[in-house]
């Protein structure tokens, strides 16, 4: 199996939509392009809606291969601990009265089934480890799951598994939301994208469940050592700001504002800026906000552990990889 190299900060492959020149870029280059200071250097095609340079796979990447899609691990984070499961219940989280609701506007018994079966049918995405790992951090981010416990997962796919030819561009879906008989032939298992949100320019794969053989899982982010050095000075720095009281406000606009930002919260942000400096530059905006300030009373350590503990699965992936390779491999 192809285990490959892990590098959150790797060269992009840009595809202009106006006259499909193909390069290499950087972040900045990226952080440029996305101000207008930067442009197609063959027609000049800028940041625009239409027709504008986007990511799209290097002719180079090796996954344009069959063989090295089947060959190759893939990565999924989750909020499932048990994924992916052929049984899962896609009603079980509704309410009676939703489930009543569904049948009278219907009009029709069997229209929760049909809705629970579509819900099924979804694919599943998986992609490379730096996908992964960004996903996570982006659902953290946009969609409220600062306190869920997330898990990864390392996936390998049936050999059988029938893969669509070509690799396609994203395809569009509410919350990834896509069912691959709307796009190919009911016998394809799997399904080749440019990701541009996550590990922007690598493949990813929309797959059924069936072309899943294997898992391995670990909950994440990885448990950080209590006698951590930085953990342990930031947990201090942050029970001593919890027992100072607010900054004085010092202008006319800070004295109106109803809410004082408390000590607290102004030192948590400031952790979350150290940590986020230490992350490749595309990743560091998706990195605050993670502060829950009832956690403190209750463990005082949880958020410093869990923002080195984030960082972690950035900056050290093979202590990560190495903790999976001592999972057992689940078929599913
Ligand atoms: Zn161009």
């Amino acid at each position: 199996m192809i285990e490959r190299a892990v590098d959150f900060e790797r060269l992009r492959w840009m595809r202009c939509g106006t006259c499909s020149n193909e390069w290499h870029i950087n972040s900045e280059w990226l952080a440029l392009f996305e101000q207008g200071a930067e442009a197609c250097p063959n027609c000049g095609t800028d940041y625009e809606p239409l027709g504008r340079p986007d990511f799209w796979v290097s002719p180079d990447d090796p996954c344009h291969d069959d063989s090295a899609v089947g060959g190759s691990f893939w990565y999924h984070t989750s909020t499932h601990s048990n994924g992916p499961d052929r049984a899962f219940d896609p009603t079980a989280g509704l309410t009676t009265v939703t489930k009543r609701r569904f049948r009278s506007i219907s009009g029709d018994e069997s229209a929760l089934e049909r809705w629970a079966s579509r819900q099924r049918a979804k694919a599943l995405h998986l992609g490379t480890y730096e996908a992964a790992i960004e996903n996570m951090l982006r659902r953290m981010n946009d969609q409220d799951g600062v306190n869920d416990q997330f898990y990864l997962y390392r996936v390998r796919l049936r050999q059988d598994a029938i893969i669509e030819p070509g690799v396609h561009p994203e395809l569009s879906g509410t919350f990834g939301d896509v069912h691959l008989s709307e796009h190919c032939s009911p016998e394809i298992d799997i399904f080749r994208y440019v990701n541009t949100h996550e590990d922007p320019s690598s493949i990813s794969l929309a797959v059924r469940h069936e072309a899943i053989h294997a898992v391995q899982m670990i909950p994440i982010p990885l448990r950080v050592d209590a006698g951590d050095a930085w953990v342990s000075a930031a947990t201090s720095r942050l029970m001593e700001a919890a027992i100072r009281s607010a900054p004085e406000p010092k202008t006319d606009v800070e004295r109106m504002r109803r809410h004082q930002k408390s000590t607290l919260s102004i030192e948590a942000s400031s952790l979350e800026e150290e940590v986020a400096e230490r992350l490749p530059l595309g990743l560091r905006d998706r990195f605050d906000r993670y502060f829950d300030e009832s956690s403190l009373t209750a463990e005082p350590i949880a958020f410093p552990a869990k923002l080195a503990g984030l960082a972690m699965l950035v900056n050290n992936p093979l202590a990560v990889l190495e903790l999976l390779d001592t999972m057992p491999w689940r078929e599913v």
